[in-house]
């Protein structure tokens, strides 16, 4: 069946942290922001997809309306892996990374959530099938910088249910905060978004053994700098973890091959959406390395990661910011409960967006691209 539009909607949702966060590099989260894309089909069908997102979204937004909507119109919705591919080759020449991939990555989950819909049944189902219908999550903590908030918001998440937290502190002191505020039991990781050298990677590590880190994410500056990270792995006691800022399969396929990582972590809606994180759940199977993927936000992007997770073989936990809403599109489908996130039953990635809020959050114009 072909593709008969695209449509764009830019939604600005008002959330809670629990105390004032610190920017972290050019990323500011006034407000948590979505690109959320619906696809519809000749027949009717509409399916659901996000392009990543946050600050990034007017860029990956004027990339999906300019040229990458308008080539995807009047193609099969049904050939998914030939227009992941066609698609790729087509816009590799403006950027293999970046707002392009990521609005190709929202295309390719709309059609995946419409392929699903077509068969009646949840996405996961169309991935193999899931074993599960909860998976455990953990509470991914933006950076507050302060010691005491960071202890106080962690005991919070103990009490909420969470037995994982993710920190994105770059202070030391905040790090032995957290560990000393929950004890050893509970799993606590430290993502510092590539702040360091080689060389400050290997000291900082160091200096945070004693918080007994469950990984260490994204040490080294720049990202690319695989056979860098490499050196900090092999120095460390660590484990380390990256793969957000791939530029998808080849880019995971160095990293492994470096012996770069013990956990890679793609985003579907950066890296190309599901059909090339199918691609790296393989490679890194092949390669014996774990797959948590990483899922900052709360769109069809959250869902589709979900169905992803459900899906695997092995037990993985989702990623789950730590952020309330008093309302949002997607309402509480997200939420956890005891650390735990329901996996969604419904046709397609199981859950809809209420449209009512969709336009009480929405900034700007929808786009329609025929
Ligand atoms: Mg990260």
């Amino acid at each position: 069946m072909k593709i008969a539009s695209i449509r764009t909607h830019y939604v600005r949702v008002p959330f809670d942290m629990g105390a004032p966060l610190k920017d972290m590099g050019g990323i500011k989260f006034p407000t948590m922001d979505h690109l959320l894309i619906e696809l519809r089909t000749e027949d009717g069908l509409v399916g659901w997809g996000e392009g990543f997102g946050h600050n990034a979204i007017p860029a990956t937004k004027a990339a999906l309306e300019c040229f990458v909507a308008p080539w995807f119109i009047g193609k099969d919705a049904g050939a998914i892996n030939a227009l992941h591919r066609e698609a790729a080759q087509a816009f590799h020449i403006l950027g293999r990374n970046g707002p392009v991939v990521y609005a190709l990555s929202g295309v390719d989950i709309a059609l995946w959530d419409i392929a699903a819909k077509r068969a009646g049944v949840p996405l996961h189902r169309l991935l193999g099938g899931a074993r599960r219908d909860h998976l455990a999550a953990y509470a991914s903590l933006l950076r507050y910088g302060d010691p005491q908030t960071v202890a106080r918001i962690c005991k919070k998440c103990v009490e909420e249910g969470y037995r994982a937290i993710k920190l994105h502190e770059i202070d030391v002191a905040a790090v032995l905060a957290a560990r000393e505020a929950v004890g050893p039991e509970i799993a606590i990781a430290n993502d510092v978004n590539c702040p360091w050298s080689v060389a400050e990677a290997i000291e900082q590590e160091r200096a945070l053994r004693p918080a007994a880190l469950a990984w260490l994410e994204e040490p080294v500056f720049p990202p690319e700098d695989h056979k860098g990270l490499a050196h900090v792995r092999a120095r460390g006691s660590t484990r380390i973890a990256a793969g957000e800022n791939a530029a998808g399969l080849h880019d995971f396929r160095d990293m492994f091959e470096r012996g770069a990582i013990d956990i890679a972590q793609p985003s579907v809606t950066k890296i190309g959406g599901v059909t090339e994180m199918l691609k790296i759940i393989a490679l890194a199977e092949a390669h014996s390395v774990e797959l948590l993927p990483h899922c900052a936000y709360f769109g069809p992007g959250n869902l589709a990661s979900i169905h992803i997770a459900a899906s695997l073989a092995k037990d993985t936990m989702l990623e789950r910011l730590y952020a309330a809403f008093a309302e949002s599109p997607y309402g509480k489908s997200m939420d956890a409960h005891e650390g735990r996130i329901a996996v969604p039953q419904g046709p397609g990635l199981g859950i809809e967006p209420d449209m009512a809020l969709v336009e009480k959050f929405r900034w700007g114009d929808p786009a329609d691209i025929t």
